[in-house]
C-alpha cells in the first residue's frame, strides 16, 4: 500500500467514526454499544411520558403537493396512547405512512376547512387503512358552512358517493365496516366551544377568516397543556384571545408577494391578495404571536426555498421560539419543554399490523361482479397457482374455505 492510499483510508475511516458519532447525537464510548443520545427521531422506538405529546408535521406545503413536501398535515400523539391527524391534505399520507402506525390506531381526523390542500388524502387513509387492517370506520370532525353544501358532512356524503365502486368492491372483498365514516360536523361560528372530550384530550374551535365562512382553527387541551392547530386564516380576532399563552401552537405563515410573483409565476394582483388577504404573512405571523406568547411558535404553509425570507420577515415582529416547519419535522412537547427534531424514516415502510384483526367478509352482502364477468376466468393461469395455493391451505387449514372449487374451470392438482 502506498502513503497516498493509506492517507486516503484514514481520512476516510476518521470522516465515517466523526459521522457515526454525530449521527448519534452524543459521544459513543465502544464499537458496540447504544448511542447515548439521538437528535432524530426514529418511528417506533419511543414510548411517550403519559403527559407529553408528539406532533409530527406530514405535510407543511402549499395545494399543488411536490414529491418532497406535501399539503398541510400534523399528526398529534398523546401520552395516553391516542392519535388524532389534524388536517390530511394531498400528499400527506406518504408522511404518515413512512411513521409505521397500524391503520387501527389512525381513525381521528379533524379537519379545519375544506381546500384539497387540507383534506386531499382522506380517501388514500380511508381506502389504503382498509386494505391495511384497520378494523373500523374513520370519524371526522369538520365544520358547517353558511349552507348545508358548504359543510363537511355534505363533503363526506359526496365523497363517499364518489367512491362507491371502491366502497362496493371492498365491503364485499374485504368486510364493509371500515369504510365507513361517522362525521361530527360542528357549528364553524362557535367561539372557543369544545367539539371533542374523550380520556382526558378536549378539542376546541374558533373560527377562521378564509376564503369563505367555514374554516377554523382549533384548540387542543390535554394534560394541563394548551396545544394550538391554526388552519388557513388571515389574521384574526378569535386566534389572537383564544391561543393566547398556549404552550405549542402552529398556524400558517406565507411567503412575500414578491417570492409568488417571481418563484411562483403568480400574477402581481394576485399574489399581494393571496400572501396577505387571505393567508397569514410572515411579520403578520409574527406579530400574531408576539400577541399571544406561545411557548413554541410554528410556521407552516411555505415552500422551503422561501424558509430563510420567512424566517427573516417572522424576526421583524417576533423574537420568541420558533420553528419554520418541514415535513417529518417533530416534537415532543411537554409542560416544561419543547424538542424540536427530524423524523428518519423509510421512503418504502410497509403497513404495520396492530392487535386488531378485522371481520371476515359479510355473508350474504351482493356481489358486485356479474356472472358475464366471471365466467372471462381463464383456467389455465389460474390452476397454475394450485401448489403455491394448496400449501397456503393447508398451512392455514383453508381447506374448507377452498373458493376454488365454485370454479368451473378448476382442476386440482392430483
Ligand atoms: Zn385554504
Ligand atoms: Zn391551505
Amino acid at each position: 500500500m502506498n502513503n497516498f492510499a493509506a492517507i486516503s483510508i484514514v481520512v476516510a475511516l476518521t470522516a465515517t467514526l466523526l459521522s457515526t458519532v454525530q449521527a448519534a447525537g452524543g459521544v459513543v464510548t465502544g464499537p458496540n454499544v447504544e448511542a447515548p443520545d439521538r437528535y432524530v427521531y426514529y418511528p417506533g422506538t419511543e414510548v411517550l411520558a403519559e403527559n407529553e405529546v408528539r406532533v409530527i408535521a406530514c405535510g407543511t406545503g402549499m395545494p399543488d403537493q411536490r414529491r418532497g413536501q406535501a399539503s398541510a398535515c400534523f399528526l398529534f400523539e398523546f401520552g395516553n396512547g391516542e392519535k388524532m391527524i389534524f388536517d390530511i391534505g394531498t400528499g400527506s399520507m406518504r408522511n404518515i405512512n413512512s411513521l409505521m402506525i397500524p391503520a387501527e390506531y389512525l381513525t381521528k381526523i379533524f379537519i379545519s376547512h375544506l381546500h384539497t390542500d387540507h383534506w386531499g388524502d382522506l380517501d388514500a387513509l380511508w381506502a389504503g387503512g382498509w386494505t391495511s387492517g384497520r378494523p373500523a370506520p374513520l370519524e371526522v370532525w369538520g365544520p358547517s358552512g353558511q349552507t348545508p353544501e358548504m359543510g363537511t358532512a355534505y363533503a363526506l356524503d359526496h365523497f363517499l358517493k364518489a367512491f362507491n365502486w371502491d366502497y362496493q368492491t371492498r365491503a364485499f372483498k374485504i368486510t364493509p365496516v371500515p369504510g365507513q365514516i361517522t362525521v361530527h360536523e360542528f357549528d364553524y361560528k362557535a367561539v372557543n366551544e369544545i367539539v371533542y372530550d374523550q380520556n382526558g384530550i378536549v378539542v376546541r374551535s374558533i373560527p377562521a377568516i378564509h376564503t369563505g365562512d367555514g374554516p377554523v382553527s382549533f384548540i387542543i387541551e390535554y394534560a394541563g397543556m394548551k396545544l394550538v392547530f391554526g388552519g388557513d386564516s388571515s389574521p384574526n380576532k378569535w386566534f389572537a384571545e383564544h391561543a393566547k399563552g398556549a404552550d405549542f401552537a402552529i398556524h400558517e405563515a406565507f411567503a412575500t408577494p414578491e417570492f409568488f410573483v417571481k418563484d411562483y409565476g403568480q400574477p402581481a394582483q394576485l399574489a399581494w391578495r393571496a400572501c396577505c388577504e387571505f393567508h397569514t404573512s410572515g411579520p403578520a405571523f409574527g406579530k400574531i404571536m408576539s400577541e399571544i406568547n406561545p411557548g413554541h411558535a410554528v410556521a407552516y404553509h411555505t415552500m422551503e426555498e422561501a424558509h430563510q425570507e420567512l424566517l427573516l420577515t417572522i424576526r421583524s415582529t417576533y423574537d420568541g421560539p420558533l420553528s419554520i416547519a418541514m415535513d417529518m419535522m417533530v416534537w415532543n412537547i411537554t409542560k416544561d419543554s419543547v424538542t424540536e427534531r427530524m423524523a428518519v424514516s423509510p421512503d418504502r415502510a410497509s403497513a404495520v399490523p396492530g392487535p386488531t384483526r378485522q371481520p371476515p367478509p359479510e355473508p350474504g352482502r351482493p356481489d358486485p361482479m356479474s356472472d358475464f364477468i366471471k365466467q372471462g376466468e381463464w383456467g389455465p393461469a389460474f390452476n397454475a397457482q394450485n401448489k403455491m395455493l394448496d400449501e397456503h391451505a393447508k398451512k392455514y387449514n383453508l381447506q374448507d374455505q377452498d373458493w376454488r372449487k365454485q370454479k368451473p374451470w378448476y382442476k386440482p392438482n392430483e
